[in-house]
C-alpha cells in the first residue's frame, strides 16, 4: 500500500507577527491557526499520518492546540525552517512512507482538492508544488531601490505549500543542502537537480505572515459563516425519589424526575436546541426511547452527541441560554455548578452559558409541583454550505 505522510511545519517564532502568542497558536475564530491545516490533512482520505514539527519552547501551547486530535508525538524543530523540515523528514520511518507533503502551518486554508491534485501529480513526477501566477508587473531592483529591469511575469510565480515529494528524494536533497540556507523545499529539490513540477495554487491558500494577513484570514472565515438559532423545550414529571438531575448536576430532593433516561430536562431542552441549529431532528430521533440501551442513560451523552455533530460540521457554539421552569427545588444555589458543568461538557467559556430559573406563580403543572419544564435557545456559527 502506498503511504503518504503530511509533515506540517509549525516551529516558527513569528518574528514578523508581533503578538505574544506565536501566530500558529493564535486563535482564528475560536480555533488556533495550526489546527486548520492539521484537521484538513487528517481528514483527507489519502493521507495516512500527519506529523507536526514544533518549536521546543512551544510544547505546552502545542498540547493545548491539538487537544482531542489523535496525532503522533510532535517533532522538535531546529533554528531555521530548513532545519525543522529536515528534523521532521529524519523522524519518518522510510519503510512506511512513499510520499511526503510538506506544509507550513501558516497557511490555514488548504483544501482537500489541492491535496488530491498534488498527490496525483507527485506519483507521476516525484516533486510538485502549487504555484500562483504573478498578476502585478514585476520589477527587479538594485540595492539602491532603483529598477534594474522589468521581468516577464509569465515566467514567474509564487510558491505555496503543501509541496509534495517522493520521500526518498527529498530526504536525500535535504541531506545535501545542509550547508545552504533555503526558504522552501522546492529550492532544496532544485539544488539537488530534481525537476520540480507545478500545479495551479489557490488564492485562498495564502500565507499568514503579518497581522494584516491575520485580519484577512478572519475576514475569509467570517464571510463563510452564518449564524443559526435553535430552540428546545422539554418537560418531565416528578415521582418519588431522592434527587433530580438538572443540567448535568444532581440536586438532592425528595422526588426525582420520571423518564427513560436520567430525565435531565435541562439537558434535553438544550440538546434539542443544538440539534435544531442543524435542522437535525430531535433527541428522540437520535436516541429512541424505545431503545433499551438509553434506559437510565446519562443525558450528557445526548448533549455531547449534539455538540459533536456541530463540531463535525466545523461549527461553533456561540451561546446557550436555558430557562428552568419549576416551583421547586430551588435552582439558584446550583446555578454556578451547572454553568461550570456545561462549560466543561461543551468546552465553552462560562460567559457563553446562561442558566436561569423561574416559577409560574403557582399556576399550571409546574405551579402545582407536578414536574419541571425547561426551554433552551442555542446560537451557533456554521460554515455556509453553498
Ligand atoms: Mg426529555
Amino acid at each position: 500500500m502506498m503511504k503518504i505522510i503530511a509533515l506540517i511545519v509549525a516551529a516558527g517564532t513569528s518574528q514578523r507577527f508581533g503578538t505574544k502568542i506565536p501566530k500558529q497558536y493564535s486563535l482564528l475564530n475560536h480555533k488556533n491557526l495550526l489546527r486548520y491545516s492539521v484537521e484538513t490533512m487528517m481528514t483527507h482520505p489519502l493521507i495516512d499520518t500527519v506529523k507536526i514539527v514544533i518549536h521546543p519552547d512551544h510544547q505546552d501551547l502545542y498540547k493545548k492546540a491539538v487537544k482531542g486530535l489523535e496525532l503522533p508525538p510532535p517533532i522538535l524543530g531546529g533554528h531555521t525552517r530548513q532545519e525543522s523540515v529536515f528534523n521532521g523528514l529524519k523522524e519518518i520511518d522510510p519503510s512506511s512512507c512513499h510520499y511526503v507533503l510538506i506544509h507550513d502551518a501558516a497557511r490555514p486554508f488548504i483544501d482537500h482538492q489541492l491535496i488530491t491534485d498534488l498527490i496525483e501529480e507527485v506519483q507521476k513526477n516525484k516533486a510538485v508544488i502549487p504555484l500562483i501566477p504573478a498578476t502585478d508587473t514585476l520589477k527587479k531592483i538594485e540595492s539602491n531601490g532603483i529598477i534594474d529591469q522589468t521581468l516577464d511575469r509569465n515566467l514567474i510565480g509564487c510558491a505555496q505549500t503543501p509541496q509534495a515529494f517522493e520521500y526518498r528524494i527529498i530526504l536525500e536533497a535535504h541531506k545535501k543542502a545542509c550547508h545552504l540556507s533555503l526558504t522552501d523545499d522546492a529550492s532544496i529539490a532544485e539544488a539537488a537537480n530534481i525537476k520540480v513540477y507545478t500545479i495551479p495554487g489557490r488564492e485562498e491558500n495564502f500565507k499568514v505572515t503579518t497581522l494584516s494577513d491575520f485580519k484577512r484570514a478572519e475576514a475569509v472565515i467570517n464571510h463563510s459563516y452564518e449564524y443559526r438559532t435553535g430552540q428546545g423545550f422539554d418537560v418531565h414529571r416528578f415521582m418519588p425519589g431522592d434527587f433530580i438531575t438538572l443540567c448535568g448536576v444532581q440536586i438532592p430532593y425528595h422526588q426525582k424526575l420520571e423518564g427513560h433516561s436520567d430525565a435531565d430536562v435541562g439537558l434535553h431542552a438544550l440538546t434539542d436546541a443544538l440539534l435544531a441549529t442543524l435542522s437535525a431532528g430531535d433527541i428522540g430521533h437520535h436516541f429512541p426511547p424505545s431503545d433499551p440501551q438509553w434506559k437510565g442513560a446519562d443525558s450528557t451523552i445526548f448533549l455531547k452527541h449534539a455538540s459533536q455533530l456541530i463540531y463535525e460540521k466545523q461549527g461553533h457554539i456561540i451561546h446557550i441560554d436555558i430557562t428552568i421552569i419549576a416551583e421547586a427545588p430551588k435552582v439558584g444555589p446550583h446555578r454556578l455548578t451547572m454553568v461550570n458543568r456545561l462549560a466543561d461538557l461543551l468546552q465553552l467559556s462560562t460567559d457563553r452559558i446562561s442558566i436561569k430559573a423561574t416559577t409560574t406563580e403557582g399556576l399550571g403543572f409546574t405551579g402545582r409541583k407536578e414536574g419541571i419544564a425547561a426551554q433552551a435557545i442555542a446560537t451557533v456559527k456554521l460554515p455556509v454550505i453553498p
